[in-house]
């Protein structure tokens, strides 16, 4: 087995040239949207669940930091606190980030600018999602998602530590406390260093510059400053941590369990030449697993992240048209020999993650 370790690697890769599955796709799926009317963006639903989320995570704000007074009255509402602030990284800074909010760019960067509100740098995060994650879906070494350091083994192309085989058990409050480090330390140093994991990122330029840091001061002001000024410091850092570790373990396996299943592929570029064997499209449906497609609850609040396959394919198509496409999709699939996997439901998905986990991070079996 080969073993990759997520140094810096700045060649570029390239994907196979023969796009004649993108190509059919692309044209079924314009095809559906001619034919039936509907938007691709600027979907009126969108605006109305915008709406809804953002005032539910605005009341609850208050609530936490004006209104409760004891801990029995504050934990439920830091809890829904932090589910409302996954809910707007799924539905709305996700579309606005891929510009699938809106025809018009500065709506979708509006939108986008969410993820500033709920802690993370909207500008670090293009570069780390949308154009790392995004082209080297799963590919050891390149896609950051898929690097936990050595605290995790997500893929059999990362070395393993002998402690890797409790990870299955130890890694979920992991998730969660590491959006405190993405919070205060990660989108810092991304900025510094010039780099996601072993991709280079521009720095952040003048009103770039400016963006990122009001952004996170005006977060760090939320957070801390006004909250300080009727709380206790030691209740203050309890609660930002309650909230943000419950969106940490929500957001991140909501993600996991479309890259990091027993049925997703996680090939190896070839080595020297940097070209990965499937083309661009087909490497997206080989590395990605839907979930819960019939449940129009789960699709409504994961801003249909349970549709990963459709969203790799059309990132820039709005997340209410995913439930529509996804048969088209699958059918296509079919018929150019692309297996399109999915999980029945949250739970089944939940329980793959779990094993793969388990086999990644058991020993080798002898041989
Ligand atoms: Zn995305």
């Amino acid at each position: 087995m080969t073993s990759h370790s997520p140094e810096v690697t700045n060649h570029r890769l390239t994907f196979g040239r023969d796009n004649r599955f993108q190509a059919e796709l692309r044209r079924r799926v314009d095809e559906y949207f001619r034919s039936t009317g509907r938007r691709q963006r600027d979907c009126p639903q969108m605006y109305l669940k915008t709406a809804i989320i953002l005032a539910i995570f605005a009341s609850l704000y208050l609530l936490l930091v004006f209104v409760a007074a004891t801990w029995w009255q504050g934990l439920p509402i830091a809890i829904l606190l932090g589910l409302s602030m996954a809910a707007i990284g799924f539905n709305i800074e996700h579309d606005g980030g891929h510009q699938a909010y809106s025809n018009y760019a500065w709506i979708n960067r509006l939108m986008a600018m969410t993820m500033d509100l709920i802690g993370a740098s909207s500008y670090v995060w293009h570069w780390k999602h949308v154009v790392v994650h995004h082209t080297y879906t799963n590919l050891t070494g390149h896609d950051a998602d898929i690097e936990l350091g050595v605290l995790g083994r997500l893929t059999p192309h990362q070395k393993r530590f002998p402690f890797h085989r409790w990870q299955h058990f130890y890694l979920w409050p992991l998730y969660g406390l590491n959006i405190i480090k993405w919070h205060l330390y990660d989108d810092f140093r991304d900025v510094i260093l010039g780099r996601i994991g072993s991709q280079r990122m521009p720095r952040p330029k003048r009103w770039e510059l400016v963006g990122f840091i009001s952004a996170k001061a005006l977060f760090l002001i939320m957070a801390f400053g006004v909250p300080l000024l009727f709380h206790r410091l030691w209740v203050v850092l309890l609660f930002y941590a309650i909230t943000v570790v419950l969106t940490g373990v929500v957001v991140s396996v909501v993600f996991q369990l479309a890259h990091c299943v027993e049925e997703a592929k996680f090939p190896l570029p070839r080595e020297g030449s940097g070209s990965v064997e499937n083309a661009w499209a087909i490497h997206q449906v080989e590395t990605t697993v839907d979930f819960a497609r019939q449940s129009r609850i789960e699709s409504w609040l994961l801003g249909g992240l349970n549709f990963q396959i459709e969203h790799h394919l059309f990132p820039r198509v709005c997340h209410v048209n995913y439930p529509h496409i996804s048969k088209l999709v699958e059918q296509t699939c079919r018929e150019f020999g692309v297996k399109y996997r999915e999980h029945i439901s949250f739970r089944a998905g939940l329980a793959s993650h779990f094993r793969w986990l388990r086999r990644m991070g058991a020993p080798e079996p002898a041989t």
